[in-house]
């Protein structure tokens, strides 16, 4: 690993020079980071969690026609994933009020939204990952009209999946975040769902008792956040053998 050449190191992931053109290695660090990176601490497993959970969600989502930038998973932390010139965007799509949207509009974290509802946000950390509008997303030239609505579109289906997904193992999806990156076929431009898909990324509610199993675990100190990746890759049958997060041994009498 110390032989490749690191392209970017990020808060919870690093990218290293894939081995043909087009192509980077994504590696999943166990660090954990909310409040623009104000909270930090490293959780154990994490990265492997997280690793195997974007896994099955980016090929998923490639077996059903969305495009992503996976293409394989390599080994426990990292996977080889084409290189996108990444729209400086986070998309998030809501399906129930939680987070920003419940402090910004005053509506009770869970209530169902009338529709899905997708947000901007420029991707600046210096200023806080701002929420932004369709109009000063054109008029600054940070996507074009037409990638605006493609974004859009591939947000739904990514949705649609999503929530597919969790609802089959109990899980509710509250809302989430992807990234949008663009990548050059011959002349053709198009766009593909990047970066990574897992709760990390997700607000996953337990249906039955509304037990948080996503990064507000962290985020709000409500126990601990390896248990609920633990639980969702689980539930989903995502379970690597070997995760270092197993119960601790009992004595047998
Ligand atoms: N989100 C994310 N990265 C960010 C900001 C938000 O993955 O930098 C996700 C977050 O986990 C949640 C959704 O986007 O699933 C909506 O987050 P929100 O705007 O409510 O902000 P937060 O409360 O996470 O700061």
């Amino acid at each position: 690993m110390s032989r490749r050449k690191k392209i970017y190191e990020g808060k919870a992931k690093i990218m290293y020079e894939g081995p043909e053109p087009g192509t980077l290695v994504q590696y999943f660090k166990d660090d954990a980071t909310a409040f623009n990176a104000k909270k930090k601490e490293v959780i154990d497993g994490k990265g492997v969690l997280n690793n195997r959970l974007s896994e099955f969600f980016m090929s998923g989502l490639n077996q059903i026609g969305v495009p992503t930038h996976f293409i394989r998973r390599i080994n426990m932390r990292e996977q080889l994933i084409r290189l996108v010139e990444i729209i400086p965007l986070e998309v998030v799509v809501r399906i129930h009020a939680a987070g920003t949207l419940s402090e910004r509009l005053g509506i009770e974290e869970g209530t169902l939204l009338p529709r899905p509802i997708v947000e901007f946000c420029l991707k600046d950390d210096a200023l806080g990952d701002p929420l932004v509008s369709e109009e000063h997303i054109v008029a600054f030239g940070w996507a074009s009209q037409h990638d605006l609505d493609d974004m859009i579109a591939l947000a739904l289906r990514v949705n649609d999946f999503l929530s597919g997904c969790m609802l089959a193992v109990g899980i509710r999806l509250i809302d989430f975040k992807i990234e949008v990156g663009r990548v050059w076929d011959g002349d053709f431009q198009r766009l593909i769902v990047a970066d990574e898909i897992s709760p990390d990324s997700c607000r996953l509610w337990d249906i039955e008792s509304g037990q948080k199993l996503d990064k507000d675990v962290f985020r709000r100190d409500l126990g601990d956040l390896a248990d609920a990746y633990t639980e969702v890759a689980r539930r989903l049958g995502v379970l690597p053998s070997n995760v270092t997060h197993t119960p601790k041994p009992t004595l047998v009498n």
